[in-house]
């Protein structure tokens, strides 16, 4: 299972990412600060790594990712941040991080993100991007969506919520889950944005492949 340690001192943020790691197949470490990275960073065994920038302790992200790549570690690295200005990317970038997502972001964006450099560093095979379910077929990396032989043309939220079926076929997904992780944290939890979009989607890959389960959410059939 690909490990990830998640450098994150701000809980609501960590727990989001932890969970959201957690239901996509990975193995998520939550560490908050930078000195605990460095420690857990010195067992070698982690896959990739999400570090933000700002970080209690006198250690910020810019300083964790210096000492790794002067220590000579070289495991992919995405720094997270409120700070969205060129300043720090370009800080970030030439520190040697291999991406950079700005928050706040979308689960779904991060995930893309992460699949990218995983791929890039030999973790995932060009096979595994092609999700299947029956004869439902969604390509993660060229964004291509098939039902049988017929290609459907997604918009970018309705394929994000499509990925989150078929990760986890025949599971029951509450609104709560695809809100937070397609639309991400901040959207409102009252809104029926979930329930319009499931609709545009039966609407494209038919209707019955989506089951309605009263009370609890969703469910791919
Ligand atoms: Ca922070």
């Amino acid at each position: 299972m690909t490990s990830i340690l998640v450098v994150e001192d701000e809980a609501r943020i960590a727990t989001f990412v932890e969970k959201g790691l957690t239901a996509s197949g990975y193995a998520p470490t939550v560490v908050g600060s930078g000195r605990e990275a460095l420690d857990y960073l010195a067992t070698g065994s982690f896959d990739l790594v999400l570090l933000d920038v700002g970080l209690p302790g006198g250690m910020d992200g810019f300083a964790v990712l210096a000492r790794m790549r002067a220590g000579g570690d070289a495991t992919p690295v995405i720094m997270l941040t409120a700070r969205t200005s060129l300043d720090d990317t370009i800080q970030g970038l030439d520190g040697g991080a291999n991406d950079y997502v700005p928050k706040p972001f979308k689960f779904d964006e991060l995930l893309a993100r992460i699949r990218l450099r995983l791929r890039e560093s030999g973790q995932i095979s060009a096979g595994e991007t092609v999700l299947r379910h029956g004869d439902l077929a969604l390509d993660v990396r060229t964004r291509r969506v098939t039902v049988g032989e017929t290609a459907v043309d997604l918009s970018a939220r309705e394929f994000a919520l499509a990925e989150q079926f078929l990760q986890h076929p025949d599971q029951v997904l509450s609104r709560e889950q695809l809100l937070s992780r397609v639309w991400g944290f901040d959207f409102d939890p009252g809104s029926n944005v979930v329930d319009v979009y499931v609709r545009y989607l039966r609407g494209k890959i038919g209707a019955d492949r989506i089951e309605t389960v009263r009370g609890m959410g969703y469910r791919l059939v």
